[in-house]
């Protein structure tokens, strides 16, 4: 019997109507941008598994580093103990993360280091005895499917069922050049009419919402206002991180720099999972008491595992290589040659990009999980590539290791899919 059909019998799987979508595709083998099925069949993964793998699935590096890691230390609590990789990680991280940025702390997935944050905020008003509750968030932005991370995240596919149990939160739209001083006037009655905790967003890019990209300099003015009435800054760069914008972090495009930053995704090069919420030495301090119960009660069993700290060590040394660089900036400007190709296609809306992130919109009225979405990722399938459209945007992030006969592949199979459609 095939995976696909022994996976029905026990198997509930995440983000799917199974009533209507039954079957599953089984991967047995993942190799750079490779990925290869139960039936022999090869595809290249041009969303890098939701943009985690970014130096290329089972990368030998990060192998090498993870083996000799499970040889010495496999997992340790870490309310009490300390070990080599979590100190040698938070002393990479710091050195590369904006430099605002002086504590790191430890959770196991995106969801857990946008819940830390939201938990860190809370008890940083509550401990400074400053009841502040309400938080300000994009319009349409992801955080997460935990529930403080839900609450903030404005995709109602999601979070329908839910919505009587979230938090309080205020949206705002995304700055889109024009728009600056509108967001900021509806910023300054949120302000005047609540307690605002703090302001979450995606820097400069809403990955789940398709790609959506925004303007730095009103995300800068979003940020600077915030600073001005001293609202706590959380960058969830979850998507973001680890050179996707072309810089390491989104933030690197930022003048006012965030107050907590999360990160998960490429943080372990898609090894295993981890996360991090990291945060400035002011927010640090508000925990900081004789009083015990006034420290961050907060804690994953699997918090700063060893396994996935030399994973992500590994990770950012490989990003900070001079041939991943390059890749960074080759990749770029591929796609800003094709996005001028493909703008031309009668099919074509328009095109966005910033870094190795590419999102095309298609002229038709796409729903995220419908008929016409299944079909376009079954015939990128047939062609032999991952590509996975969200509402009418098919978008682009390979890993950068990516080989530019590979991607112009990638290119060619959206020209010919787009041309059948
Ligand atoms: C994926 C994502 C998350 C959630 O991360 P998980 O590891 O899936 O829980 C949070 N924020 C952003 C911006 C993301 O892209």
């Amino acid at each position: 019997m095939s995976l696909t059909e022994r996976d029905k019998k026990y198997i509930w799987h995440p983000l799917k109507q199974h009533q209507t979508h039954p079957d599953s595709l089984g991967i047995v083998k993942a190799k750079g941008c490779i990925l290869t099925d139960e039936n022999g069949n090869e595809y290249i993964d041009a969303i890098s598994s939701w943009y985690t793998c970014m130096f290329g699935h089972c990368n030998d590096y990060i192998i090498n580093k993870v083996h000799h890691q499970m040889q010495q230390l496999d997992q340790i609590m870490f309310s009490d103990f300390t070990h080599p990789p979590a100190v040698e990680l938070s002393e990479k991280l710091i050195n590369i993360l904006p430099e605002n940025q002086a504590k790191i702390f430890f959770n196991d997935n995106g969801s857990t280091s946008v819940e830390a944050a939201i938990k860190m905020v809370l008890q940083y008003y509550f401990n400074r005895g400053d009841k502040r509750t309400v938080f300000v968030a994009f319009e349409n932005g992801f955080h997460g499917d935990t529930f403080g991370a839900m609450s903030t995240s404005g995709l109602s596919v999601y979070n329908g069922p839910f919505e009587e149990f979230l938090m309080d939160v205020k949206r705002i739209p995304t700055p889109n050049g024009v728009n600056h001083t509108d967001i900021l006037q509806q910023l300054e009655k949120i302000t005047a009419e609540n307690k605002v905790a703090a302001f979450i967003y995606e820097p400069l890019v809403q990955g789940a919402a398709g790609m959506k990209i925004h303007s730095i300099e009103g995300l800068n003015e979003i940020l600077s206002f915030c600073k001005s009435k001293s609202i706590i800054t959380i960058a969830d760069e979850v998507m973001t991180g680890f050179g996707k914008t072309g810089r390491n972090f989104a933030s690197d495009y930022m003048v006012t720099k965030p107050d907590i930053i999360c990160l998960s995704k490429a943080l372990t090069g898609g090894m295993v999972p981890m996360g991090i919420t990291s945060c400035t030495q002011d927010i640090y301090e508000a925990f900081l008491s004789s009083d015990i119960s006034k420290g961050f009660f907060h804690c994953h069993t699997y918090a700063a595992n060893p396994i996935a700290c030399a994973a992500s060590i590994a990770s950012i040394e490989l990003l900070e290589s001079k041939e991943i660089q390059q890749n960074i900036k080759k990749i770029s400007d591929a796609h800003e040659l094709f996005s001028e190709r493909i703008k031309k296609h009668s099919k074509v809306n328009s095109t966005r990009q910033i870094g190795v992130i590419l999102a095309i919109d298609i002229d038709t009225n796409m729903e995220r999980y419908g008929a016409l979405r299944d079909i376009l990722l079954k015939s990128f399938m047939k062609e032999g590539v991952f590509l996975r459209p969200l509402g009418n945007t098919i978008y682009i992030q390979v890993p950068y290791v990516i080989d530019m006969v590979l991607l112009e592949k990638v290119y060619n199979t959206i020209e010919k899919v787009l041309d059948i459609l």
